[in-house]
């Protein structure tokens, strides 16, 4: 019997991207990559946008891949950048949906603040080499710098980043963002699971303050993350009664290699957070739609 839980079969990935915001595989081919590294289940977390969670949903049935609804929010504090994962969130909701189209709006008009300064850089580069498919898909400076790279200006992404897009780069405009605690509450409002990704990148320890804010789990496994760090993450994680996740935050091809299969985190964790959903739900259902979300995590 100790033997049968020491030995994990099952592994997930619970941080991918599709086409539908920077990766560059359609959620089709997620699912078939997934299935291809013999993943038992992957959840869809793209930024700012659902819109790949259906189909991935499909291709999940057919190819007998677990498929989590995910989406990934941008929020800031203290000047840096924090991205919240929700998993398992009612995503057919429309107030969230119109909420998420709201961000999309915002930015496709800040893709056009970056052209416009690339213009003003002597970048020969217009709006619609950025945003052809800027109606249907959640747009953001990856698809700029592809931009960039098809019209010869660069000869990579990273290099896009590097002389124009990134954070102190000549072209860079800030996008709308929450406060963490209003990407929690998003997620939770919904229902959801709010994690915070990848952790290990942030210079600010965030997670006391975020786990008081309803906080419900932490991304220790991350490629970014080391062994020591995921250990880190893990422990923290338990400290403050917050479920465990991680993925592979693969984005197709956009970054050069497919980092898909780099992380595999033990399926226990997807079945440790279905759990402390069955508690949200049960929840719900006993004090009815006025549900103090914020002590979820002591759910768990
Ligand atoms: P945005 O949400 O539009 O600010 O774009 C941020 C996205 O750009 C991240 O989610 C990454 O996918 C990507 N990214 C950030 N830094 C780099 C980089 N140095 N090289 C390539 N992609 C990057
Ligand atoms: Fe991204
Ligand atoms: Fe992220
Ligand atoms: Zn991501």
């Amino acid at each position: 019997m100790i033997e049968d839980r020491l030995i994990c079969t099952k592994y997930a990935d619970l941080h991918l991207h599709t086409d539908f915001s920077d990766g560059t595989f359609s959620p089709e081919r997620v699912v078939i990559e997934a299935n291809r590294l013999g993943f038992a289940a992957i959840a869809i977390t793209d930024h700012d946008i659902l819109d790949g969670i259906e189909p991935a949903l499909s291709a999940g049935n057919q190819y007998g891949v677990e498929v989590v609804p995910g989406v990934e929010l941008s929020a800031e504090s203290d000047g840096e950048e924090i991205h919240i994962l929700g998993f398992y969130m009612d995503w057919r909701d429309r107030q969230f949906q119109q909420k998420l189209q709201e961000f999309r709006e915002s930015r496709r008009i800040r893709a056009m603040r970056i052209v416009d300064k690339l213009n003003q850089l002597g970048i020969d580069i217009e709006y619609d080499d950025v945003l052809k498919r800027a109606d249907s898909i959640s747009i953001g400076r990856p698809h700029v710098a592809t931009a960039l790279v098809e019209k010869g200006h660069v000869a990579t992404a990273s290099e896009a980043f590097y002389r124009f897009l990134g954070d102190s780069g000549p072209a860079y405009v800030a996008k709308q963002k929450l406060t963490p605690t209003e990407a929690i509450m998003m997620i939770l409002d919904v229902g959801g699971i709010p994690v915070l990704a990848h952790p290990g990148m942030l210079q600010q320890n965030i997670v006391p303050e975020l786990a008081s804010s309803g906080l419900m789990g932490l991304e220790a496994f991350h490629p970014y993350h080391t062994i020591e760090l995921s250990d880190y993450y893990c422990d923290l994680a338990e400290q403050y009664n917050l479920l465990v996740t991680g993925g592979s935050d693969c984005h197709g091809l956009a970054k050069g290699k497919m980092v898909m299969g780099s992380v595999r985190l033990p399926y226990e964790h997807v079945d440790a957070m279905k759990k402390a959903r069955k508690a949200i739900l049960r929840r719900e259902r006993e004090i009815g739609s006025t549900t103090n979300y914020t002590s979820c995590h002591e759910l768990n």
